[in-house]
């Protein structure tokens, strides 16, 4: 089942992996735009994507809905940008201009909910991650009557298995009961990929955002000494901390609120949950909750997300109450 939409949404995570490469390598040669806090590369790196992907859905699969983080606005406020994500786009989007442009683009306005067939897309994941020169992803997921069914993580500069570090980058895919697959971003052997089978806490790795604005890293720090953790935790942006869960480089995600009213988006975590889970994992909320994708744009009721490869994941829900003192 969902062979061709697997096939679909490997093909153009490769293509959208080639063309954030270059975009980044753009604004690392530059040297200083990513240090004066410039967004406009990843503005024109997310909507060049946002586009492509756009476009290549209402082709193939025009009835299905598209819900994807970015809208056409910053390309109509700044020509300048106007004109660069037309040249950009027009690679896979032959005869391209502004309005198709922007058109492919606020396609990804649909609400979610519980019923139909909607593809979720984060254009660029971890945006602080790529205009630090790091890692970053592009997530595309099938969301068919509320449950994720399809998920794509284009990780562009993801190293090598057991390496740190930027790398050629690599792709994973899941399919429900497909399993979890992975495969180098340039092209090369599809290989299945599955979670660590690490059942002793204290000698797991905790991956979590390099950013402290995005999950409590001093709460973390506390689960993970509950957990008997000593080493520090594997910090990397974007759903590349699925990534690396899914190959059993690390045991356990925590991403636990900053701020108590915080709801995850959905675009940052469909790809990544099918791809865990069927990678043998489990992801929740604190609570111990799936994530719940048929709630809108956003996992409306639940708190947080904690992902593991499935053996810890009630001893950490245990030591994440505890440290939260609920
Ligand atoms: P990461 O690279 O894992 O730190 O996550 C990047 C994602 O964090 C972005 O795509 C944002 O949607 C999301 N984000 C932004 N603000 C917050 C916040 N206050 N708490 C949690 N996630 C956030
Ligand atoms: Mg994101």
């Amino acid at each position: 089942m969902y062979d061709t939409e697997i096939q679909f949404a490997r093909e153009v995570v490769a293509e959208a992996c080639t063309l954030t490469r270059t975009v980044q390598d753009e604004v690392v040669a530059k040297a200083d735009a990513h240090t004066k806090g410039d967004r406009s590369p990843v503005t024109l790196a997310d909507l060049t994507v946002q586009a492509a992907i756009g476009h290549r859905l209402a082709e193939h699969y025009p009835e299905d809905g598209f819900l994807a983080e970015e809208t056409s606005g910053p390309l109509r406020d700044s020509p300048g940008m106007g004109a660069k994500v037309v040249a950009l786009a027009a690679r896979a989007l032959p005869g391209a201009d502004l309005e198709t442009v922007a058109a492919a683009i606020d396609r990804g306005d649909h609400p979610g909910g519980p019923s139909g067939r909607h593809w979720v897309l984060d254009p660029v994941d971890g945006t602080k991650g790529f205009l630090r020169g790091q890692q970053y992803a592009i997530a595309l997921a099938l969301v068919e009557n509320g449950e994720v069914v399809v998920g794509a993580l284009g990780c562009p500069n993801l190293p090598a298995p057991g390496e740190r570090g930027n790398g050629a980058g690599f792709i994973f895919h899941a399919s429900r009961r497909g399993g979890a697959w992975m495969e180098p971003a340039a092209g090369g052997d599809l290989v299945s990929t599955t979670v660590d089978a690490i059942d002793n806490s204290s000698r797991a790795i905790v991956c979590e955002s390099v950013e402290a604005a995005h999950a409590a890293h001093s709460v973390q720090a506390g689960i993970a000494r509950r957990l008997g953790i000593a080493v520090d935790p594997y910090r990397i942006d974007s759903q590349c901390k699925y990534a690396v869960l899914a190959r059993g480089e690390a045991s356990i995600y925590l991403r636990l609120p900053r701020d108590e009213s915080y709801r995850e988006k959905v675009w940052d975590h469909a790809a990544g949950a099918i791809v865990i889970e069927e990678a043998g994992g489990r992801v929740s909320d604190l609570d111990g909750n799936p994530l719940d994708f048929s709630e809108g744009r956003r996992l409306a009721t639940g708190r947080g997300i904690i992902a593991t490869n499935g053996i810890l994941h009630d001893q950490v829900l245990l030591a994440c109450r505890e440290e939260l003192g609920s």
